[in-house]
């Protein structure tokens, strides 16, 4: 009897967080528990609360059903990169790190745009992007490849449920703005408008222009599903990847790389150890030769008068660079305070990233490094002001700015 009523209350416990969950697909900052029980959740997938973002993966296999069309897949890139600057320029450079300004209208067209991501609200985006820097390959870091593997960095934090709330007290200067609130709190909203405007772009186009061959369901298939699970694992890289493959230049007190290929795919991202060294810098490419669409794409922005003081890298932090050359890993020498992580097995278990750092010789040196407990790394986060900076001046223009064209 004992047995069958702990079964039943098992089961009613199960039904319980599943009905939450559903909720959670649309509301959510839903949390009748609170909040902060939700976030000491253990590290499982929640498979109900993920089924839209099951849905968006098998998506894509609507391609196969409807064929291609130029149009479509050109769209389908373009799309692409267009959100890739909205996340890498947007969610990451403004609401994470604040490295420009702009006003408050700006600043809610900016968020609109994120919202176009399916990346979720730009104030739970920042909420654990800050985290990540203020835990980087640490334990605490939700989405270290060293503490917690390759795969649970990539894809697998991102559907537990302990990170699905946005804890709002670490995100103050954000949060007193009703309007990010609400995108945040309904952040699907903006994702079915788009998918909805994406189809009917197609419908018009069946309808107006057939010689193109491209039909709405060809647009809804390659123009949303397809380019946003593409846009969702390229970003994805730079959790996971930008932290086994490419080189130091920095002694960072985490694992941080800079990669060309990474920097392409993610515009700009790929130089994430300099990023990692100072996270002010509207620009992650450091140097003329490191390139960065996403500055490219802010500083053009900036020119409209819709962002504005662009922040610039410090002298004393190029000229560190420049003599520091590159450094090597701080993975294989602190291995034990990262759990079992081996970089020979995380090698053998990702064949793709070491394929790929391999092929562009960018492969991390085999020596033993020396974790650097350098105490300026993440100061200029922990200094960064908080506060609405509409009211900020614009700065001057960046020093090297010349040398980058
Ligand atoms: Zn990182
Ligand atoms: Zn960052």
């Amino acid at each position: 009897m004992a047995s069958i009523i702990s079964r039943a209350s098992r089961a009613a416990a199960r039904l319980r967080r599943a009905g939450i969950a559903i909720v959670h697909w649309f509301d959510t900052d839903y949390a009748p528990r609170g909040a902060d029980k939700l976030r000491t959740a253990p590290d499982q997938v929640d498979w109900v609360r993920c089924i839209p973002f099951i849905i968006l993966h098998a998506g894509c296999l609507g391609a196969l059903w409807t064929g291609w069309s130029p149009f479509a897949v050109g769209f389908s890139v373009a799309f692409y990169f267009v959100r890739m600057f909205a996340v890498t320029g947007i969610y990451h450079r403004y609401f994470s790190h604040k490295t420009y300004s702009t006003s408050r209208v700006g600043q809610f067209l900016l968020a609109l745009w994120g919202g176009t991501t399916v990346q979720r609200g730009p104030l739970w985006w920042a909420y654990h992007h800050r985290h990540h820097h203020q835990h980087s390959d640490e334990p605490e870091d939700a989405h270290s490849p060293h503490v917690h593997g390759f795969w649970w960095s990539h894809i697998g934090w991102i559907t537990c449920r302990r990170n699905f709330p946005t804890d709002y007290s670490k995100v103050r200067d954000l949060a007193k703005f009703p309007e990010l609130v609400l995108l945040n709190r309904f952040d699907t909203v903006i994702p079915i408008l788009t998918g909805i405007a994406v189809w009917g772009l197609g419908w018009m186009l069946e309808t107006f222009v057939p010689s193109l061959g491209t039909t709405k369901w060809q647009m809804l298939w390659w123009g949303f599903f397809v380019s946003t699970t593409a846009l969702f694992h390229g970003t994805c890289s730079i959790n996971s990847l930008a932290h086994l493959m490419g080189r130091r230049r920095f002694k960072t007190t985490d694992d941080s790389r800079n990669s060309l290929i990474l920097a392409l795919i993610t515009l700009g991202e790929g130089w994430h150890n300099n990023h990692h060294r100072y996270q002010s810098a509207t620009r992650n490419g450091f140097y003329w030769w490191e390139i960065d669409p996403t500055y490219y794409g802010l500083k053009l922005l900036s020119w409209t008068g819709l962002i504005w003081g662009l922040k610039p890298v410090p002298q004393s932090i190029l000229d560190e660079g420049s003599r520091g050359g590159h450094v090597t890993s701080v993975a294989q020498k602190s291995a034990p305070t990262h759990g079992d992580f081996s970089y020979a097995t995380l090698k053998r278990v990702v064949p793709t990233a070491a394929a790929m750092a391999v092929a562009t010789a960018t492969v991390a040196p085999a020596d033993a490094p020396v974790k650097t407990g350098s105490p300026a790394v993440h100061n200029d986060l922990a200094g960064r002001p908080q506060g609405y900076s509409a009211s900020a001046t614009p700065t001057a223009a960046y020093p090297s700015e010349t040398a980058c064209g």
